[in-house]
């Protein structure tokens, strides 16, 4: 186990020194892991997560994160791609980017194209070609039908990247360890090309402003607007635009290296959006344990009650959720959406998933879900399968 807590400079800024504000201790490493069997899962590898911020950007990193422990292979399924809510907002921003970048005709790259999805898209809808990398990808490596060719594995570093005249990458940069270091290289491989790129990771605003079950071990850093922007500047790239989407859970940011300079300065977040974000990060780890209890109590008390309570949903936040609000295992079921999923078990607390169709037998009282952005869909799901069940967001 590393900690260089107290001495590590902040990797956004490159000015301020990163101070820590929460042990929230060990953590299930793998979150994206399965397991067929229950012992495997409660032996899973675990990790510590302590957060540090730094006071000049409001970065946010987890100073005792270990590379070593954390592997990504074929067998993770991190997929967003299951649920409808992710793959429209995922077409708006395939026709907004061909459209913003000009792509018709250029070859992207895609960084972390998990099982290929949007790239695929992309270079249908845009007309370009791409190549994407990314150690979880499962699917058919090599050139595919749309225009662009996938790689199961980490995107080389440095010139074997070769030719693009656009990146993305998607829900990948918070996990790297030197998120710097990987800015830097891209813009270097630009060799004064005019390219731009984009970036999406989860909303740190959001993050730390509630009850943090987006803080696991796979994210070593944790974005808001004003420290994002600052990373990718020190990095010597232009920020052209930032903002949110999916109901302010992720934050994106357009940059660009070697262009124009263009004629009116974007609005780029100020000194009031970091105030705002330093300010949740100190009430962080109280709000964090509060939250945990409660939801504890909350399990506790329906499960006593009779009122079957489930969780929808079986990604990285609802591990993490179960692993802090039911270690004891008192909900009735998990459900969710991926196939790949049932009957299988989580790390942390060791619950199996099961298909969401199982709860028209279980007729739950109480549904809880992690995710705000799937209440319509859930909601509209459970009417279907007619369970009538109050639904409680956590
Ligand atoms: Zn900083």
């Amino acid at each position: 186990m590393t900690d260089r807590g107290g001495s590590r400079g902040c990797d956004a800024c490159g000015d301020g020194e990163l101070v820590v504000f929460a042990d929230l201790g060990e953590i299930p490493v793998l979150c994206g892991v399965h397991w067929a069997g229950q012992d495997e899962a409660l032996a899973a590898p675990v990790g510590r997560m302590v957060l540090a911020y730094c006071r000049a950007c409001a970065y946010v990193r987890n100073i005792a994160f270990d590379p070593a422990l954390m592997v990504y292979d074929t067998a993770m399924d991190t997929n967003l791609h299951h649920s409808p809510a992710f793959q429209e907002f995922s077409r708006e921003l395939v026709a907004h980017l061909a459209d913003r970048f000009a792509l018709a005709g250029r070859h992207v790259i895609d960084i972390g194209c998990g099982q290929g999805e949007f790239l695929r898209e992309l270079c249908e809808h845009a007309g370009c070609t791409g190549r994407g990398w990314d150690a979880m990808y499962a699917g058919r490596t090599g050139p595919d039908p749309s225009g662009a060719v996938f790689h199961t594995g980490f995107a080389p570093r440095g010139p074997g990247l070769g030719h693009f005249d656009a990146f993305t990458s998607r829900h990948w940069f918070e996990h790297l360890d030197d998120p710097y270091e990987f800015l830097v290289d891209l813009r270097e491989q630009a060799d004064g090309r005019h390219v731009r790129g984009y970036v999406e990771v989860p909303d740190a605003c959001y993050d730390l402003a509630t009850a943090g079950w987006e803080v696991i071990y796979p994210h070593v850093s944790y974005f808001d607007a004003y420290s994002l922007c600052r990373i990718v500047a020190r990095a010597g790239w232009r920020v052209e635009a930032t903002g949110t989407y999916f109901s302010g859970m992720f934050r994106w940011i357009e940059i660009s290296a070697n262009g124009p300079t263009p004629a009116d300065r974007p609005r780029l977040p100020g000194r009031a959006a970091r105030d705002a974000q330093l300010a949740a990060i100190e009430s962080f780890a109280v709000r964090h344990a509060k939250e945990r209890e409660q939801w504890r109590g909350m399990i506790g008390d329906l499960a006593t009650n009779g009122a079957r309570p489930v969780l929808w949903g079986a990604g990285s936040r609802s591990v993490q959720f179960l692993a802090a609000a039911d270690p004891e295992r008192r909900l009735t079921a998990v459900v969710d959406m991926n196939p790949r999923k049932w009957g299988r078990y989580l790390p942390g607390a060791g619950h199996r998933v099961d298909p969401p169709a199982s709860l028209a037998w279980v007729q739950p009282d109480a549904v809880i879900i992690t995710n705000p952005a799937y209440r319509g869909e859930i909601g509209r799901s459970l009417a279907e399968l007619g369970v009538s069940a109050e639904l409680l967001v956590a």
